[in-house]
């Protein structure tokens, strides 16, 4: 049959798509481009917010509106474990569900789709890592690796422990062997993926050990690795970071936000002083390294003195960029008990204030690389002008340059001549390589 995929939300459901896509080409089934095409239309979905949840639910019957007469409907993903029985008992024309943890039952759910019989799998299965699936097929230039699946932590604001299970950690050699199959498929930029990769575990492997496992892989120039929960980022993975030459200082280390009451609200487990003391210890350890966050606004109970606490956060740490967020409530999170006393129109000022003050802060940060030479990984042309090419710092910014000599998937530097909040501008500079000194003092954010 011809199979089409529809995804929405994080990396891990790109990832976990292509893993679909994979164990249907396995069994026999093809790619398809166009859903008006296809045998089958399967959406993979989110359910990190609300909106998230309404547009699935509007965009499926979307689907069913252009779908060929016999094509079956699937949903795959976090709305699929939420609300199964909704979505098959629903006027959206579904005939098969599946969740997280059940995909490779979607073969037999197609089929039976076909044959006419609907169906729903969202058994959750405690040690489901997928590592009997095909390997990959294909791979970009930066690409993706899941080391884990699943949260312990329970945040109070998030659903992805509800809709995601336990953490669980894949099999070291799993997860090297697929790392190897992308490099022999062109990779050279692999970031490693999970709710909270810093408590990975196979057996007395950690986390830091993955990563010295990985940095010696033939061929990997870069090595990233997302999401990391403060209370889980030890001296081990910050020393990892600090000293092999392959992984990238850059860090995304969600701080949500700096009241204590709001992080204790939202069972952050630390304080804005341990979140703090995390930073400069990153810091001093690898000078220059990028860090990243994610901050919510207008969380229920948030007071004037509690916003002003994050901002004041933000200022004193002057993140190299930010994922900003209001709150909005999520049914089935412990925080959906909470009143959420915090009016619209003051959580949208709040984020577009904390927007602007992040905005100028990275805009800072960027200036400051004009005049140096950074080492880009370089990825292709550039979107908006294919003259030019594309790549990424391994402090992980944007660079667009004129590169007529440069190879993609190369490692070259680049003289940076413009800089704005997004995107740094530069010069191939062919013999400017930067030296170890200039990769220290270069590219991050901190103190002015
Ligand atoms: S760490 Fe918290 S916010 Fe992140 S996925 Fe886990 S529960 Fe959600």
């Amino acid at each position: 049959m011809r199979i089409y995929i529809e995804t929405y939300g994080c990396q891990m459901n790109d990832y976990d798509s292509r893993m679909v896509t994979s164990m249907l080409a396995a069994a026999g089934h093809a790619s398809e481009t166009d859903p008006r095409r296809a045998d089958a239309v399967i959406v993979n979905t989110c359910s990190v917010r609300e909106r998230a949840e309404d547009r699935v639910l509007g965009r499926l019957r979307q689907l069913t509106g252009l779908m060929k007469p016999d094509a079956v409907l699937g949903v795959i993903g976090c709305v699929a474990q939420r609300m199964a029985d909704d979505l098959l008992s629903s006027a959206h024309g579904v005939d098969f569900v599946v969740g997280t943890d059940q995909y490779e039952r979607l073969p037999e759910a197609v089929a039976n789709a076909h044959a006419g019989s609907r169906s729903v799998s969202t058994r959750v299965v405690r040690e489901q890592t997928y590592d009997a699936r095909p390997s990959p097929t294909e791979a970009s230039i930066c690409d993706f690796v899941s080391v884990m699946r699943g949260c312990d932590n329970y945040c109070s604001y998030c659903i992805v422990p509800y809709v995601r299970g336990r953490e669980r950690s894949r099999p070291l050699d799993r997860v090297l062997d697929e790392t190897r199959s992308l490099i022999e498929l062109g990779a050279r930029d692999v970031t490693f993926i999970g709710q909270n990769v810093n408590s990975y575990l196979d057996g007395d492997v950690d986390f830091a050990g993955l990563l010295r496992a990985a940095n010696d892989v033939p061929g990997l120039a870069r090595i990233r690795f997302a999401t990391s929960h403060p209370k889980d980022l030890s001296d081990a993975v910050i020393d990892a970071v600090a000293g092999l030459d392959n992984v990238c200082e850059h860090v995304h280390l969600p701080v949500q936000s700096g009241s204590d009451t709001i992080l204790e609200a939202m069972n952050r487990s630390y304080t804005r002083d341990d979140y703090l003391a995390l930073v400069e210890k990153l810091r001093a350890r690898v000078p220059g390294v990028a860090v990243t966050t994610d901050v919510i606004v207008g969380f229920p109970g948030e007071t004037e003195e509690d916003y002003r606490a994050t901002v004041s956060l933000m200022d004193e740490v002057r993140f190299d960029s930010a994922f900003m967020f209001r709150y909005s409530v999520r049914a089935g999170t412990r925080a959906a008990k909470l009143t959420d006393d915090v009016p619209e129109e003051m959580k949208l000022a709040r984020l577009e204030s904390v927007i602007s003050l992040q905005r100028s802060v990275t805009e800072e940060i960027n200036r400051r690389l004009v005049g140096t030479v950074q080492e880009v990984l370089v990825e292709g042309p550039s979107e908006k002008d294919e003259s030019l090419l594309f790549g990424k710092t391994g402090t992980s910014k944007v660079v667009v340059f004129d590169g007529q000599t440069a190879t993609v998937g190369g490692l070259e530097p680049v003289l940076i001549t413009e800089a704005s909040a997004w995107t740094l501008r530069g010069t191939h500079a062919p013999g400017g390589g930067k030296t170890r000194a200039e990769k220290d003092l270069a590219g991050s954010g901190g103190p002015r």
